[in-house]
């Protein structure tokens, strides 16, 4: 009705984007590249784009104009493009849509398309000139993704090809001149935005303010374990990490003399490998009793510790009563009913959001007061000398705590509280771009499924270029699995693994076991190998839990094992006794929950690869032939592999680069004094003294001889040689 849609241009208006329009408008229409900053909920990713399309539609070529907006997100996909269609009074679908992987909205008459910026690269795979877009728009490019990087530098040479096309480049940090200059000089727009004073609060203030005492039993960051170790009536062992030291260096040097003994006593026992889920509860529940209205916004590291968090706080006698507290999380894979609430202002209750990093820019709740800033993200790393790739919270940047620390200050003064004592000075100026910090297997595959000619002269050409030892290692890795040819072109297998977006590995594992059949176990040991370890192994209960997972074991396989542990899991949860199962078996319930979430999504992305037919559900491709199970492993894990040597009383294992190497000791190979074959593939290899191999299962020379690197060659001449090679060198 009017009077809403008077409303929501009141509010439009009232944004500072809106002030900028014409300006905005004017230098798109006169140059072909725009970068365009401004602080986090000035209206860059909902107005930008509209101002455009509403210029369009006034002008006479108003039915020609096609603007696409990528996110790095699919979650801010969808969510934006709800907003703006409902801006504009519209149903999603019509003048607005989105489209992402697996879900899409779109209408004949939609000129606005949301994506994700990896939807953007597929497009390109059978469009390369994005035939009919006038106008692209890639938002948050601060972020400084793999997918958005790479992307520039296909978009700068479709810009010569496409002079009428318009590329805007949005960023929600005030670093734009690498940018302009990678654009040969583009212009650079900054929208000027206004936040209230929020006042700050660092650990040993919190201390100080609240007298909340830490020990080093009440800092667990996982509810599951922090229960273990209490019935225990152990701490776990602390750590020595450097931040421990630069605190203890701060205490000894006196840079504490107005704080109480008390606050120095629990700064000394503050563990910063953990996020105090105790203090987070204790300062929650104070700022519930606070008569200051606002919600409160708390940033954790991921969907496993936000959700171990969340059971936790439900049950609490006020933050779990939902009559005086709307808690919510906010993470890349929340439900869509789940996103709406985030963004309601009720009456009467405190609204509590548990967040990733997606609410420090991509998503901004308007009526937060309070922030809670554990300091750390999670986030890929990679270290090109070992090849592997990990998945681990670490500390944020400078900017991104600036970021955080502002979401409370917009529609009033607010307050932060940094969960870490000031001196902790572990923040770097700016993250570090994803493409010089993760594997480029998936990157180089994609480069050669576009068609963009020679992989190191393309990533040559890129902002910010990797090193070449990453970039060698990608493509000697993809040649080996199969995945391309002596002359750096695709194979068959190649194409297949560039349309799933997974690894490589676990592409080819999803692939083979769908072509045998078995692709059941495959589900759940692809997902698996892409949550966090399953298995617990608390510190003083190592035996048992050690003892609990070899239970599951029988055939020298890890991986088997976490198939059994799901299949237990599974018929537990069907008598609601799924907690208790896992309590007793040192298993994660959250992360079986999350490799049942990512079952389905599997099975859906080989429906769309034609792999699997569309009737198939995740249970009736039903197989459990472990000899099977185990041909797929060695295929996707190849060359992950070691070779078994037997002494008298045990064995050793040995790869060709490492030489010697060791298991886990949570493996189940590990508890095994001997193993009846020659060879164990194994998915991750990790220096720390020695090298650690993690999640291994043994194979015979068969299945190394027929499954180890690429079925597509059929070079089986080559797979003698490399085996030769191996036994050569152990002989
Ligand atoms: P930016 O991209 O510059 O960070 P946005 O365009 O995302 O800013 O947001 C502009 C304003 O619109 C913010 O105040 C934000 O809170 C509000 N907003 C965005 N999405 C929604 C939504 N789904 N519901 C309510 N308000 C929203
Ligand atoms: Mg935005």
């Amino acid at each position: 009705n009017s009077h809403e849609g008077e409303k929501m241009m009141e509010f439009r208006r009232s944004l500072p984007a809106y002030k900028e329009k014409d300006s905005i408008l004017t230098t798109i229409s006169h140059n072909q590249v725009v970068i365009i900053s401004g602080e986090t909920g000035c209206g860059k990713t909902t107005q930008i784009p509209q101002f455009i399309l509403e210029s369009e539609i006034e002008s006479i070529h108003g039915a020609d104009c096609s603007i696409i907006c990528t996110q790095p997100r699919r979650i801010s996909a969808m969510s934006v493009s709800e907003r703006v269609a409902s801006e504009r009074g519209e149903k999603l679908g019509e003048s607005v849509g989105y489209k992402v992987r697996l879900e899409g909205m779109k209408g004949r008459d939609t000129r606005l398309l949301f994506c994700t910026t990896g939807i953007l690269l597929r497009r390109l795979l059978v469009d390369r000139n994005l035939k009919g877009v006038t106008h692209v728009i890639v938002d948050e490019i601060h972020e400084r993704g793999m997918n958005e990087d790479f992307l520039l530098v296909v978009l700068k040479d479709l810009l010569a090809r496409r002079p009428e096309l318009r590329l805007i480049l949005m960023s929600a940090t005030l670093d734009a001149e690498l940018f302009s200059s990678f654009f040969g000089g583009a212009p650079v727009l900054n929208i000027p935005g206004f936040t209230y004073t929020v006042q700050t609060h660092f650990l040993e203030e919190i201390l100080e303010m609240t007298g909340y005492i830490m020990t080093p039993y009440n800092q667990s960051d996982d509810y599951g374990q922090e229960k273990m170790w209490k019935m225990s009536k152990q701490a776990p062992r602390k750590r020595k990490s450097q931040i421990a030291s630069v605190v203890e260096d701060a205490l000894r040097a006196a840079d504490f003399v107005n704080f109480s003994p008390q606050t120095l006593e629990s700064l000394s026992c503050w563990n910063p490998d953990c996020i105090g889920f105790n203090l987070i509860e204790y300062l929650l529940s104070n700022i519930c009793e606070n008569e200051r209205p606002g919600a409160v916004l708390v940033f954790m590291t991921g969907w496993d510790d936000i959700s171990s968090l969340k059971d936790k706080l439900q049950a609490h006698p006020i933050l779990g009563d939902p009559s005086r507290v709307l808690l919510l999380a906010c993470h890349g894979s929340m439900a869509s009913s789940e996103q709406s609430l985030i963004f309601e202002e009720p009456e009467g209750v405190r609204k509590i959001v548990l967040a990733t990093n997606i609410a420090e820019t991509s998503i901004t709740i308007n009526d937060v007061v309070f922030v809670l800033d554990c300091g750390k993200a999670k986030e890929t790393s990679y270290d090109a000398l070992n090849n592997t790739p990990c998945l681990l919270p670490s500390w944020i940047s400078k900017v991104s705590v600036l970021q955080r620390r502002g979401r409370a200050g917009r529609v009033r003064p607010g307050e932060c509280y940094h969960l870490y004592p000031r001196c902790v000075d572990a923040f770097a100026e700016y993250q570090l771009p994803e493409i010089l910090r993760t594997p480029l297997q998936s990157l180089c595959l994609q480069i050669k499924s576009l068609n963009l000619g020679s992989i190191s002269e393309f990533l040559s050409r890129a902002l910010q270029s990797p090193e070449l030892l990453a970039v060698q290692n990608a493509i000697e890795y993809i040649k080996t699995i199969g995945a391309l040819d002596e002359n750096e072109n695709l194979t068959i297998l190649g194409r297949y693994l560039s349309t799933l977006p997974v690894e490589p590995k676990l592409g080819k594992m999803l692939i083979l076991g769908a072509i045998l059949n078995c692709l059941d176990p495959i589900l759940t040991i692809v997902a698996g190998l892409s949550v966090r370890d399953p298995f617990l192994t608390p510190l003083d209960k190592k035996d048992l839990a050690e003892a609990a997972k070899s239970q599951f074991s029988g055939d020298y396989s890890d991986h088997l094992a976490l198939v059994r542990a799901y299949e237990g899991w599974k018929d537990a949860e069907r008598d609601l006794a799924g907690y208790d199962y896992c309590w007793k078996n040192f298993l994660s319930a959250q992360s079986m929950k999350a490799i049942d979430a990512l079952r389905k999504e599997f099975i859906s992305l080989l429906k769309d690869t034609g792999l699997v037919d569309g009737n198939t559900t995740t249970c009736n491709v039903w197989s459990y032939d472990h000899y099977l199970i185990r041909a797929v492993l060695c295929y996707g894990l190849y060359p992950g592999i070691c070779s078994v040597v037997h002494n008298e009383r045990s064995f050793s294992l040995k790869t060709m680069e490492d030489g010697q190497v060791l298991l886990y000791s949570n493996s189940v190979n590990a508890r095994e004094s001997k193993i009846p074959y020659p060879w164990l593939v194994f998915n991750e290899k990790i220096k720390v003294n020695s090298v650690f191999l993690r999640d291994s299962t043994a194979v015979s020379d068969a299945v190394l001889l027929l499954f180890g690197g690429s079925l597509s060659r059929g070079d089986v001449d080559g797979h003698l040689k490399m085996l030769g090679g191996y036994l050569e060198f152990f002989m």
